[in-house]
């Protein structure tokens, strides 16, 4: 079946510089937004390319030669990233994910993680430090990576079989080679590892329980996330979305699953465990549960925006404060305004309104934006 590709409109570059608020503020250690939501995570996407043209996610008809990608003068440096990230601890910030693209194909990755690593948490303790991979060039890189300090590892992987598995990524890019990846990570001690799948209907829901059976009983983490109307490429379509709901039924009718607590609030997985002992699985169920009331996360794009909603269609350009020599106090005053500001519950209000199309025009891609 052919893929419905919709015409993206780049909103990249529409985003004027924050407001510098006319006071000052020293960190605040914890800032919430407009529903009380505390800035907790941050994620932050190294490079918007990618070697894999997944179709839900970077489709070959947009994602081609003629793509405009960001020139490398236009990315955030390491400096960059590493400064603002400083400014996001200072108002709450533990946790830290890199992501994309693909982060492993940023030049000298080691690197910043090494740099990030080195930062703390406002009272001294290590950040939860973590990226998001399609593993191609993990079993290369997982021992540089964890010499560098990073502590664990998401890696995607949407099927087992290998022809649907290079039908999504439409690159030919083998199982065997993601699985050899993920085996690299867990060998040097990154962990604990999660796998993530995206489940998209008519595509690779077969696949549910062949991923399931695989990952049981072993020490990853395999988890389900719900096809989500992020950006405007992929021609999304809600009767493409298989519920959450339907995927703990399918593995639960063959290995019974039990409801787990959250390990913390705000975790975007539903947990369930095998009642025979054989792990856990997660459930992200962005469309039919929205988790909106709990997202503690914002998001700095490849070249330095700010948003503070997965489904934004506008960020806020930090970059232009510090090109243009704002100093840490006025960022870290710029970004707490804007935090303050936040009033996002994209996800909540499309499960509202949804009548099967996502309405909201312009979206980014997740491609930038990361997962
Ligand atoms: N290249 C890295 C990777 O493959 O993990 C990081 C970036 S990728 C954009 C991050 C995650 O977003 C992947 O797990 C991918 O499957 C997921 N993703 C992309 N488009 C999605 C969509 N429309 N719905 C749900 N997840 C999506």
């Amino acid at each position: 079946m052919a893929e419905k590709i919709f015409i993206l409109s780049d909103s990249r570059s529409q985003t004027p510089a924050p407001a510098i608020p006319a006071i000052l503020e020293t960190p605040t250690g914890r800032v919430t937004d407009q529903l009380a939501r505390p800035l907790h995570d941050l994620r932050i996407s190294v490079t918007d390319r990618c070697n894999f043209r997944c179709v839900y996610c970077m489709p070959k008809a947009v994602f081609n030669k003629d793509y405009p990608y960001l020139p490398h003068d236009e990315l955030l440096s390491f400096e960059e990233i590493t400064r603002l990230a400083q400014v996001f601890i200072g108002h709450g910030v533990e946790k830290i994910r890199l992501t994309g693209g693909e982060p492993l194909l940023r030049k000298n990755i080691e690197k910043l993680v090494g740099m990030l690593s080195a930062l703390t948490t406002r009272d001294g303790r290590p950040l939860d430090l973590t990226l998001t991979t399609n593993a191609s060039l993990l079993a290369k890189k997982a021992q540089s990576l964890k010499d560098a300090g990073l502590q664990r590892i998401t890696v995607s992987l949407d099927a087992l079989d290998d022809a649907v598995f290079k039908r999504m990524n439409d690159v030919d890019f083998a199982v065997a080679d993601v699985l050899r990846g993920i085996d690299a990570a867990h060998s040097v001690g990154l962990g604990p590892i999660k796998i993530n799948m995206v489940v998209k209907r008519g595509m690779n829901d077969q696949e549910i329980l062949p991923m399931a059976r695989h990952f049981k009983d072993t020490p990853y983490i395999l988890r389900f996330i719900e096809y989500m109307d992020v950006g405007a490429s992929n021609g999304w379509n809600l009767d493409e979305v298989i519920p959450s709901s339907e995927v703990v039924k399918r593995i639960g009718a063959e290995m019974p699953l039990l409801p787990l607590d959250p390990n913390y609030q705000g975790e975007t997985a539903a947990r369930w465990r095998y009642a025979d002992g054989g792990g856990e699985i997660g459930l992200i169920s962005s469309v039919t549960e929205a988790f909106c009331s709990d997202c503690t996360r914002a998001r700095l794009s490849t070249e330095g925006k700010l948003y503070t909603c997965l489904f934004a269609s506008g960020g806020h350009d930090l970059r232009a404060l510090i090109r243009a020599g704002r100093s840490d106090a006025e960022i870290s005053g710029a970004v707490a305004q804007l935090w303050r500001a936040r009033g996002d519950r994209y996800s909540e209000q499309r499960t509202i309104n949804t009548s099967g199309l996502s309405g909201r025009a312009n979206k980014v891609e997740m491609s930038y934006i990361g997962g």
